[in-house]
């Protein structure tokens, strides 16, 4: 985790609630990414659904967690690497989702963004879909 640490060092505006405090720790300790659906039943028992959803945001809009969406629609969120802002995301990877155990992760393969004539590119995302290291 040594490559992510200055993104929770540096907090920005985010005011350390508990409920704050218990999503960044799922991050620190996950490697691979998580799921909206996934955290909200992960964490129930501790705050709502509305809770939930408001830190992912703040978190995203604060340069430490980014998202993208799934085969199904879903949204996915993972830890940031080094170099992410609050205005600038520099999280240009594709990810990965298996067909067999539906693990999903970031894949640290350099993706060239194409220019494209009269177009401004703000946002992309690719997902591969396969079948992961131990589903082979
Ligand atoms: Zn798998
Ligand atoms: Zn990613």
């Amino acid at each position: 985790m040594q490559q992510s640490c200055s993104n929770f060092v540096d907090m920005g505006v985010i005011r350390k609630t508990k409920s704050v405090q218990i999503l960044l720790d799922i991050f620190a300790k996950n490697e691979e990414a998580i799921s909206v659906v996934q955290l909200v039943e992960f964490l129930k028992e501790q705050m709502n659904k509305t809770t939930v959803y408001r830190i992912l945001e703040r978190l995203e809009n604060d340069g430490i967690v980014h998202s993208f969406m799934d085969k199904d629609g879903i949204k996915w969120y993972a830890t940031c690497k080094s170099g992410c802002t609050s205005s600038h995301h520099s999280d240009i990877h594709p990810h990965f989702q298996c067909q067999e155990c539906g693990k999903v992760d970031c894949l640290s393969v350099e993706m060239k963004i194409p220019e494209v004539p009269n177009r401004t590119i703000n946002f992309s995302q690719i997902l591969l879909i396969g079948k992961c290291e131990e589903c082979r």
